[in-house]
């Protein structure tokens, strides 16, 4: 169908980049208040708003994107084959993440402490930030659609190869573009904003407030139980399927680092009082939320690891398909068929609820998830139809819930 090979691509293309402006406009510019452009006129102020590039934008992103390519080059790791793909290849990845990641926060720390940057200067710098990250995005996509039309797998539909991408695993010698594009320069940054936000109002403001360490705490956590995990990325969904072209690449460049920090560079300027017990609510919410992501993610990887290993303590029970493939029914995978998904929306309620409700715009990310999480299990639901046909119904009889036991 046009639309949704095409149409629909062209139009994410063109809406995603002015809505992430948007996000940032009504913070920066509107203290977190939705704005709502009635006229031209409002719309053109709007549009005069975005920040054009800086020279210290320009040398610090480009900076950035280098070192995290020479991190992902050289620093030390475990080689390890990623899963055999639909062709029946296996590629070769570098495990370096988790010291990466920790190289880079000493690094973030360092810089300032040695005078060589401002502490503050993403924040200072967020919005130049934002155009020069879009402008190598759409760039950078441009150059992988030139790859994949030179290697020959074009579908002929110049629109979707750009947005939706050509190749599944574009490499440079034996550098993945898509494996980095897909942790360092984006998640990692999402960090490094949330750091500097926080000195930014330490800076203004003369302390860096409850909500501000609750919020950057939660998400220095998940970055970093992410990368601990490393490996846990090479059976995903995007690297195993997705082709790599605009959307991966600006989602991954873009839309993470530059709308995951919202919470964040709200809290700079806004301080919602949190009762002690508010707070330990929400740390309570966060520990719940990132136990149950963790504990799902991982049981159903041991599982495909050594079906024969105990869940809980107790032989694991499974449906066998005729695929071939097991699916586990019981330990956390008996209560819902995507309770992972719950977990991250039980994290990603403790990351806004610190900023209060007296504005809409920090509560993005909530919204976001709910919609992202709700519309990706209705994907994966008729991928596994697809795959496992009646095997699949009859897991869906004996495990009912979607994401949430007893609700969904
Ligand atoms: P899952 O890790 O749940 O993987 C789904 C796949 O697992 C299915 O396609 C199927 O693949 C297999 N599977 C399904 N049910 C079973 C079962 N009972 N036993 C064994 N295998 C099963 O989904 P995602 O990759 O979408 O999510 C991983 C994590 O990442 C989640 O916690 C999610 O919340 C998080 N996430 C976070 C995002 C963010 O932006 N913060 C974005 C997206 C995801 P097959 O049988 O073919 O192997």
């Amino acid at each position: 169908m046009v639309w949704s090979r095409t149409v629909g691509p062209l139009l994410m293309m063109i809406a995603l980049p002015p809505f992430t402006y948007y996000l940032y406009l009504c913070l920066a510019d509107y203290g977190g208040a939705l704005v709502v452009p009635f006229s031209m006129d409002d719309v053109r102020q709007l549009v005069h708003r975005v920040p054009p590039p800086t020279p210290t934008a320009v040398v610090l992103y480009g900076g950035w994107l280098l070192v995290q390519a020479a991190l992902q080059q050289w620093v030390p790791g475990r080689l390890v084959p990623g899963l055999t793909l639909e062709d029946g290849s296996r590629l070769t990845y570098r495990l370096n993440g988790w010291l990466t990641f920790w190289i880079t926060l000493a690094l973030a720390v360092a810089a300032p402490a040695a005078g060589l940057v401002p502490a503050t200067v993403a924040y200072d710098q967020f919005g130049p930030l934002l155009t020069t990250a879009n402008i190598v995005a759409f760039a950078g996509s441009f150059l992988l659609y030139l790859q994949g039309r030179r290697a020959g797998a074009t579908t002929g539909d110049p629109v979707r190869d750009y947005v939706m991408g050509l190749l599944l695993n574009p490499r440079i010698r034996d550098f993945d573009l898509k494996y980095f594009c897909e942790s360092r320069p984006g998640l990692i940054l999402w960090v490094l904003f949330d750091l500097s936000f926080a000195a930014a109002q330490y800076q203004r403001h003369g302390a860096v407030t409850t909500p501000m360490l609750l919020v950057t705490a939660f998400q220095l956590l998940y970055v970093a139980d992410y990368f601990f995990h490393e490996e846990a990325i090479l059976s995903t969904w995007d690297i195993r399927r997705e082709r790599f072209g605009w959307m991966l690449c600006w989602g991954d460049l873009v839309w993470v680092p530059f709308t995951y920090a919202l919470q964040a560079y709200y809290l700079v300027d806004h301080a919602p009082e949190l009762s002690v017990a508010a707070t330990l609510g929400i740390i309570a919410l966060n520990v719940a939320g990132y136990t149950v992501f963790r504990a799902t993610n991982i049981q159903k990887h041991r599982f495909r690891l050594n079906p024969e290993a105990p869940v809980w303590g107790r032989k694991p029970e499974f449906i066998r398909t005729a695929e071939g493939s097991l699916l586990l029914t019981s330990g956390w995978w008996g209560f819902a068929r995507h309770l992972n998904y719950l977990g991250d929306l039980l994290m990603a309620l403790a990351w806004c609820l610190p900023t209060g409700f007296s504005h809409p715009v920090p509560w993005f990310y909530f919204a976001f998830m709910i919609v992202l999480l709700v519309h990706r299990e209705r994907r994966d639901n008729a991928a596994c139809l697809a795959k496992y046909g009646a095997d699949w119904d009859t897991y869906c009889r004996k495990v009912r819930w979607r994401i949430l036991p007893g609700v969904y």
